[in-house]
């Protein structure tokens, strides 16, 4: 049975694996463009609707075909191959790939719920001042250039509504504010039934804000998905991972005997390696790095041969203000190729110490 699935095109396993997910992709896919049409769920203007769905499911499916074509991206992100140790940088890009970058998009759909709802409210007010007019025909905006208060008709309709204005001072220039009050949600339903398209206001937010928050949504739960199914590919188990967790690997600090500083009043320097202590010999999972200068922390940076014969300087760079720039230097008796072979050995020696140290734990 395990052969014969993975005989099956990777999508169609893919889409299988949503099955164990709670629903079918094939589901996902299709209610998209119904999710995105959501005709009573969410207002909308009724003569760009169609448009808008079909925008939103085009772009919705060619973005989880995106994530789709990543996934191995995120499967190395987030289920390193082989291994439960990892650096400091692994255990971050697996935090990324894994939660926080999947949850943006959830944050992206919800803002983009907010601004479209917003926007769309101050359309349908914007609208309304432009399709409602009195009895002489002039329309609610034109009314309230000169007056306070001004009441009119909706597409000569009898449904009434009335507009208010005031004027105010921004940026040393005056501002007419204008808004309207709807009698009822059927004035609402009228501006949203009867704005021909190309006049709707603020339509390029309204358009954005709509297809970002199915996008949003959309990816995040295949995300979500390309995880799950990911974790299965790889025959992991949930009690796999809970009995013997992703973890950061220990750090370890150490110097090297061979190498110090030749100058006067001698700066001291450290190296740093991160391994993983279940292995016998523990294994480096990342390092050495090095030299560090222990007063600044920061990573030394080789610069050129020193002025006495087989020295060579190194550079330790900082920020002053918002400027990088060089905070001392110092003189080694080694190269950035040279210096390879004593931290070598003095890695060697490290993980020997520490396997002992285990070893000692243990007994
Ligand atoms: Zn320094």
């Amino acid at each position: 049975m395990a052969n014969e699935d993975k005989r099956k095109p990777s999508f169609l396993r893919f889409a299988l694996s949503f099955k164990s997910y709670g629903i079918a992709l094939g589901l996902i896919l299709a209610a998209i463009p119904f999710a995105t049409s959501g005709l009573d769920l969410l207002p909308s203007y009724k003569s760009s609707r169609s448009i808008l769905t079909f925008f939103a499911s085009l772009v919705s499916l060619l973005g989880v075909a995106l994530l789709f074509a990543i996934r191995r991206r995120i499967g190395n992100s987030v289920f390193p191959p082989g291994r439960r140790v990892l650096s400091k940088k692994e255990m971050s890009r697996r935090r990324w790939w894994g939660v926080i970058y999947p949850s943006i998009l959830i944050a992206v759909s919800v803002i983009s719920l907010i601004v479209y709802l917003w926007t769309l409210n101050k359309s349908v007010d914007r609208a309304a001042q432009k399709f409602a007019y009195d009895a002489t025909g002039t329309s609610l905006y034109k009314l309230l250039e000169t007056s306070d208060v001004g009441k009119a008709r909706l597409f000569r309709l009898n449904e009434e509504v009335i507009g208010r204005a005031r004027t105010v001072i921004r940026n040393k220039q005056e501002v007419r504010l204008r808004s309207v009050d709807f009698q009822s949600e059927e004035g609402v339903e009228l501006v949203l039934g009867l704005t021909p398209s190309v006049d709707i206001p603020f339509h390029w937010p309204i358009e954005i804000s709509y297809v970002f928050m199915f996008l949003g949504a959309a990816l995040a739960f295949v995300w979500f998905g390309i995880i799950e199914y990911l974790q299965g590919e790889l025959g992991l188990e949930d009690r796999q991972l809970l009995e013997d967790p992703y973890r950061v690997a220990p750090d370890r600090v150490f110097t090297v005997e061979k190498i110090y500083d030749l100058d006067p009043g001698p700066a001291p320097l450290f190296f740093t390696l991160s391994f993983s202590p279940d292995e016998d010999p523990p294994r480096l999972v990342s390092g050495p790095d090095g030299p560090w200068c222990m007063m600044h922390k920061n990573l030394l940076v080789f610069s050129g041969s020193g002025s006495e014969k087989d020295t060579y300087v190194w550079a330790c760079i900082g920020t002053r203000g918002k400027q990088r720039v060089t905070l001392h230097t110092v003189t080694l008796a080694y190269n950035e190729v040279g210096i390879k072979k004593p931290v070598e050995a003095a890695v060697r020696r490290e993980l020997e110490s520490t396997s002992k140290q285990i070893r000692g734990e243990r007994s």
